[in-house]
């Protein structure tokens, strides 16, 4: 059955349900495997919000994994919100813990939250998107500990504008920050939570799939990014059909920051 590559617990700021009760109701969904990913965000807020005490976070996260083994798959992971100026600070904590899995996400830029209305006065919603892009592309060129991206296009979920742009003007610089992941060897994530913001369209869209597949890209892994237990999983059996459709024929899980490959077709058994 599914892995689901991307939760969260109430070690996020934003994250709803305990370790134990997304544990819990994955278990009755029965998935094989779930890869806990919560926020760290540094240099964006001034007090703890969207920090993680990595001591404490992996002594839970061993505890649970084996009260639970004989039930489920329980992976480390993080979920990393790079800015190009935090390259090294992110080196050291990848570094630092024995993470299973990493994502690397850009949720701020020059230490502002996209969440946050302030970073959108002024700029016009190419200006955004392009800084997002090129925010991606600088990091991803100089930063390396990391498995997957993070919802490659999540800027248009934040965008205040009425519809988003089209990927077709950002090609170039998508392109070139998938050919960067895929000659790094990393991956980048389906991430489902599209549904949950009603977008019309996947996170990244069909078009982006579709170009990491062409270019060669083979590193996918599956995430709901749930912060509460009933997102787990969400769509999940309707996003592997898209991937099947795509061409994918597996999708990727992470032992160790290793990946071991799942095919498509044995998960949707
Ligand atoms: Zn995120
Ligand atoms: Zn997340």
């Amino acid at each position: 059955m599914f892995l689901d590559y991307h939760i969260h617990s109430d070690f996020s700021t934003d994250g709803k349900s305990s370790m134990e009760e997304m544990i819990l109701k994955s278990i009755d969904l029965n998935l094989s495997e779930i890869c806990f990913c919560d926020h760290v965000d540094y240099g964006v807020f001034t007090d703890d919000s969207f920090m993680v005490d990595l001591d404490k976070y992996f002594e839970k996260l061993n505890l649970l994994k084996s009260k639970y083994q004989d039930k489920i798959t329980i992976k480390k992971g993080i979920e990393f919100g790079l800015q190009r100026h935090l390259t090294s600070y992110y080196q050291n904590r990848a570094k630092e813990y024995d993470f299973d899995f990493i994502i690397c996400s850009i949720h701020a830029i020059d230490g502002q939250d996209l969440y946050l209305d302030s970073y959108f006065d002024g700029k016009t919603q190419i200006e955004i998107y392009e800084n997002f892009y090129n925010e991606f592309f600088e990091v991803v060129k100089n930063y390396k500990d990391y498995n997957v991206l993070g919802h490659l296009d999540l800027i248009k979920r934040y965008s205040h504008f009425e519809g988003s742009s089209s990927d077709d003007y950002f090609y170039d610089i998508i392109e070139s920050i998938l050919k960067q992941v895929i000659s790094d060897g990393k991956g980048i994530e389906i991430n489902s939570s599209c549904f949950r913001y009603k977008l019309p369209d996947l996170t990244p869209s069909m078009k982006i799939l579709k170009m990491y597949k062409d270019l060669g890209g083979e590193i996918i892994t599956t995430g709901s990014d749930a912060h509460s237990t009933e997102y787990l999983a969400c769509k999940f059996d309707y996003i592997h059909s898209v991937l099947k459709e795509l061409g994918f024929k597996y999708v990727a899980g992470f032992n160790k920051r290793q990946p071991e490959f799942f095919k498509i077709d044995d998960i949707l058994k």
